[in-house]
């Protein structure tokens, strides 16, 4: 690709949003990332599903698939969607990027059954304080007594396909949160009739178990990303990669790595970098950069396999000398043509910005 092109006003610039899963323990967080996953494999033509290092790609076309008649994928120019694979708030108040979180957007999980939960009220705090924009997953409809299930289906025809007892049951339930959430101070409603996103949370009805409501979920998150977030999605894809360690791991042939998520430029297998550590900066030479294997392969092989370049927002592991030091939560920067000590300044001065804000939590 020519330098020309980045320029172009097609999605070459624009890049996609990432997105955390946040609810208190047990109310399906994990289960629902596992739905999305699945349900993008299925879709997924081969290969359109990119694997990633702790997060999950899940492209437009995948979405639009998954969606069926929601979304039309001429009503977006914004790539997909990566999901951060950990879910909780505690990697979400870890994991910072240059402007804030390195969340563009969130999913709240609530169980239906049980409502409002301490960890929900405290999710709640980190995304009015961060100002993340989210949506509400009211989680585990199906087990609404005497649910009739339809696997995979967007919440309206399953809705319609429930007895009026079911229905009711359903409503009260949805209503419960819609009325925990303007306790806390949230005006809500169901994602259908919230015209503006920003003003009001979307309460999307899902079931990470049998996938009912989850097409429903994508549409919203892609429409709210769309509509909200297109202007902070353009970065220079080209230029010099910015990304935020998810984690530092020891893995056997590599020594300790570094598991990144990149929400800017590129990073390539001859770059160096700068990256936060428990006690200063450390500049290192990108030694490998490395992607799972897809499953079918492992057997044989390495789990991981090498890539040359990685362009935002991605998940991906770096392999580099002296990596032992660095620290989860911490920022990574690429040289490249910049000067070395501008970059180590950016970088010990986010640092000394999560320390600070380390000491007020
Ligand atoms: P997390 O702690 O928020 O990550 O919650 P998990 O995803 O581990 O889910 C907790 C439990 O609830 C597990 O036993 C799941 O199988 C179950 N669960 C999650 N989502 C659903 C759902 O939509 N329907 C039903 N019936 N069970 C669910």
């Amino acid at each position: 690709m020519s330098d020309s092109d980045t320029d172009s006003p097609e999605n070459a610039s624009l890049r996609t949003p990432i997105v955390a899963v946040l609810g208190h323990v047990d109310h399906g967080k994990t289960s629902l990332l596992d739905q999305i996953r699945g349900s993008a494999v299925i879709e997924g033509e081969a290969g359109a599903i990119t694997q990633h290092i702790g997060a999950t790609a899940v492209p437009l076309d995948v979405i639009s698939a998954i969606a069926g008649d929601l979304v039309d994928p001429d009503d977006f120019d914004l790539p997909g969607l990566l999901f951060i694979d950990t879910p909780g708030h505690h990697s979400f108040t870890t994991l910072r990027s240059r402007g804030g979180n390195l969340a563009d957007i969130a999913i709240l999980v609530v169980d239906v059954n049980d409502g409002f939960q301490p960890q929900t009220i405290e999710a709640l705090d980190i995304l009015q304080r961060s100002q993340t924009p989210f949506i509400v997953a009211a989680n585990k409809i199906d087990t609404v007594p005497g649910w009739n299930p339809t696997d995979d289906a967007p919440i309206k025809p399953t809705y319609e396909n429930q007895s009026d007892r079911v229905r009711g049951d359903l409503d009260e339930r949805l209503y419960e949160i819609i009325g925990e959430l303007s306790d806390e101070g949230f005006s809500a409603d169901l994602y259908w009739r919230v015209q503006h996103f920003q003003r009001n949370i979307g309460v999307v009805p899902v079931s990470a178990m049998t996938g009912e409501g989850v097409p429903d979920l994508l549409t919203v998150m892609m429409g709210l990303s769309q509509r909200y977030m297109r202007e902070e999605m353009e970065i220079d894809v080209a230029g010099p990669g910015v990304g935020t360690v998810l984690e530092v791991k020891e893995e056997k042939g590599f020594g300790a790595t570094v598991d990144i998520v990149l929400y800017d430029g590129t990073i390539r297998t001859d770059d160096t970098i700068v990256v936060g550590g428990t006690t200063e900066p450390i500049v290192t030479d990108v030694r490998a950069l490395l992607q799972p294997r897809p499953l079918a392969e492992i057997r044989t092989e390495s789990r991981f396999e090498r890539v040359e370049q990685v362009d935002a927002a991605a998940g991906i592991k770096v392999a580099a000398p002296d990596l032992a030091d660095a620290m989860a939560g911490a920022p990574v920067r690429v040289v490249r043509d910049r000067d070395r000590d501008d970059v180590i300044e950016e970088v010990e001065a986010e640092l000394a910005e999560i320390a600070v804000e380390t000491e007020e939590q």
